[in-house]
This record gives C-alpha cells, structure tokens and sequence, in this order.
C-alpha cells in the first residue's frame, strides 16, 4: 500500500471504504477506483477491481465525494454577527476586501468546497477578485460572480448591487459592461423576523423580469433572482430565471411550475438556522426564526416529492453563516428535512457543478476528473467529517485542503 504522503503518479489505485458518487445514487462499499492521467479510469468493486496498477492507496476507513459548490455566497462579508464588523466591511476598499475574501476561500477550501457563486456585493469586490486574484493555472478554486446586484429605489438591495430605475431594468442589463457570469435581481424584500410568514411585494413586474430574462440571455447569462413569497417568485419563475434564491414562503404551485421548468432552488436555510443562533446579539425574536427554519424544511421535503432541482447555497457571509461551515449547516438541515445523505450531497455536487455549467460535472464515474474530499469514516459522518478532510484530489494529485497550492494569490496586486 502506498503511503498518503506519496503523490499521484500517471495510474493509480484506490481501495476506498465507501464512495458517493454526486449522482444521488445509492452508496457504493468497498470499490476500487483506477485513475489514469488525472482522470477516473474505472470503479469496481474492491475484490474484483483492476490490479495491473504499481500503486494502491488504501483508503479503506475512508469515504470519497466529489469536490463541493457553495451556489450562494457573498465573499466581502464575513459570517460575524459583530454588527460593527459587518458595517466596516460594507464599504471596505478593494486592498482591505481582498485579504478577507482570500480568508473566506481558504475557508470554503478547507471543507472541500472548490466552486462557489457569489451572488453580488455593493462595489462589485468579489467579480474584481475573480479577474485580478483567481489564476486558473495556479488554484483550482472557481469563483462565479454576479458583481452588483439589481433593486429597485427605495427597496431591499443596496447591500449586495444598485438600483435600476423604473421600467428601465433590461436597459440597464444590456447596458452592463462589466464581466458578470450571471445577472442577480432582487425581486421582493426580506424575510420578516418579526411576523412568521410576512410576504412582500415584488420589486418588478412579470413584463419587466421578462424583459431583463431576454436582455440576460442575448449575453448568454442566466438569471438568478431573490425571491421570497408567492408573487415574488412566481413573477421569476414566469419570466423564465435559471434559479430561485431563497423562495421564503413560495409554495407548492411555485415548486411544482420549477420542477417542470427545471428551474433550481437555493433554499439558504442555514440563514433562518443562524438567526435562531445568534438572536441575542441582532435582536430579533427567535421563535419567528425558527418557524421560519422548520417551513422551509417542509418545503424542502415537498420541492424533493415533486423533483425541483435543489443546489446548495448557504448565503455565506449573511449574519452567523460562516465561509466553509455554513456548507455543514446547510447539509445538515437537507438531511433533517428528509433527504438521504447523498441525496444532499448530490444537491452540493452534481446540481451545483450544472447550476454554475462547471466543466467537470462533480461525478464521480469513470472518464470524469478524479477530483474529490476523503473524510474519514462511514457516510453517516457526514456532513461534520467535513470538517476535518485528511486530502483533496484534484485530477489526481493530492493535497491538504490547507496546502497553499490550492489557494488563490492576491499577493502581487
Ligand atoms: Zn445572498
């Protein structure tokens, strides 16, 4: 058996303890797995596997897992719910705001999370941070970024993008120059930590969403839109957006017209669980936060009976929800609401890696990158072993989730 320390070579073998593959399906025990040239040759089972390989890694205590997307976060802020903190990172300077999105990606790395969407800050950092500090060639790490998200005056928004006047919304988006990979609207207000199920009203009609949807798409770029209660969504998922963030309160009709759409769901619920954490220090009622949590796991376990695809967003960066931790919240409150552990990740794997059109689709069978988290221990430790993965394997070359050879590198700018 090789040892962990020994880096991959062309071909190698693995004898893993268990395998999930990202695809929802059951849970493999005892495989081999073959890479070849950084990518998975062959998944066999452990007795009849492939045995012309000179290398096996024995990682029979262990279980793999495709690398992990977070499809919603904010990379400027930090998930403190030090009220002073947040407000000096609001309107930081881009030379202090790198530093902590550096922090905040080494701390998505660290819990095996290499992709993550950012859904849009006030100056437009993290889509800065993409162009000037994220070298493909030199971390794997992808950053997808929204830059500056829409509102309308007067609305919630201001803290994640800028207005867009009224019925000039689409002008707006063909007007963008800047080089977003999605467009981020917000179409309704916040969840109300006052009043359990208070909906607001849209921020645009279903003529303009439409219009900004087709304005998006003549650039190639889909939407992603804020969204709690029923009209807010609805207007969305009519007009034809790529994803729903949030959907607070959205209802059965709206998850049924998303399942047939294959519209995806972010449902952020780890949010409403860090609320009910950390209401002391915001002040607000936690019973109200609570009854929020367990609606939105009802449904959760309805948008599964009917088959809205679901993709794991955290909102990291949002009051208590930390970069890396929050993806172990949000797993953790899938499982609760009913999903089977792979069934969850698959929500962090496969529909995130199709969410963001990643290149490698976060599978893990052969002919695909033999890029994944070990963690040791049986599935059922999972989503906590998260927080401690003995390695990543990106195409076949192991590292530490820590190692600084995945990290992004600001230093030179
Ligand atoms: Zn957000």
């Amino acid at each position: 058996m090789m040892c962990l320390e020994q880096k991959s070579t062309d071909s190698m073998s693995i004898q893993a303890g268990w395998l999930i593959d990202g695809s929802g399906g059951r849970i493999q025990e005892h495989v081999r797995l073959r890479i070849q040239d950084g990518l998975i040759a062959a998944v066999a089972a452990a007795d009849t596997g492939p045995t012309e390989s000179s290398e096996v890694l024995d990682l029979t205590g262990c279980t793999l897992l495709p690398c992990l997307t977070d499809s919603h976060v904010h990379l400027f802020m930090s998930g403190t719910s030090d009220l002073k903190i947040r407000a000096a990172q609001l309107d930081a300077p881009f030379s202090a705001v790198k530093k902590v999105i550096s922090r905040h990606i080494a701390a998505q790395l660290l819990t095996g999370v290499t992709a993550v969407r950012d859904g849009g800050d006030r100056h437009g950092h993290a889509l800065r941070y993409r162009d000037e500090c994220l070298d493909a060639a030199k971390t794997p790490f992808q950053l997808q970024a929204a830059g500056r998200a829409w509102h309308t005056p007067g609305r919630y928004g201001r803290l994640i993008g800028r207005e867009a006047a009224a019925g000039r919304l689409a002008q707006a988006i063909a007007a963008e120059e800047a080089e977003i990979d999605q467009v981020k609207i917000v179409n309704s207000g916040l969840n109300s930590l006052v009043k359990f199920g208070h909906q607001t009203p849209p921020q645009f009609t279903l003529t303009e969403m439409q219009a900004a949807v087709q304005a998006a798409r003549s650039k190639g770029l889909s939407v992603m839109v804020h969204a709690n209660g029923k009209i807010p969504v609805e207007i969305a998922v009519s007009a034809g957006c790529r994803s729903i963030e949030h959907g607070f309160f959205m209802g059965k009709e709206n998850l049924k017209q998303m399942a047939v759409k294959d519209i995806f769901w972010i449902p952020t619920a780890a949010t409403m669980k860090a609320y009910c954490d950390h209401w002391k220090r915001v002040g607000e009622n936690p019973d109200v936060a609570r009854r929020n949590l367990e609606h939105q796991m009802e449904q959760i376990a309805a948008a599964r009976e009917l088959g809205v695809p679901i993709a794991v967003g955290t909102d990291a960066g949002s009051i208590g929800v930390q970069h890396g931790r929050g993806i172990i919240e949000e797993l953790t409150i899938l499982k609760q609401a009913g999903l089977p552990i792979q069934e969850a990740i698959r929500c962090a794997t496969a529909n995130g890696a199709r969410l963001l059109n990643l290149p490698d689709p976060h599978v893990l069978t052969p002919g695909r990158p033999a890029s994944f988290i070990v963690v040791d221990g049986k599935p059922d430790r999972l989503p906590h072993s998260l927080l401690s993965i003995k390695f990543i394997s990106i195409r076949g070359g192991f590292t530490n989730p820590a190692s600084s050879r995945l990290q992004p590198d600001c230093s030179n700018r």
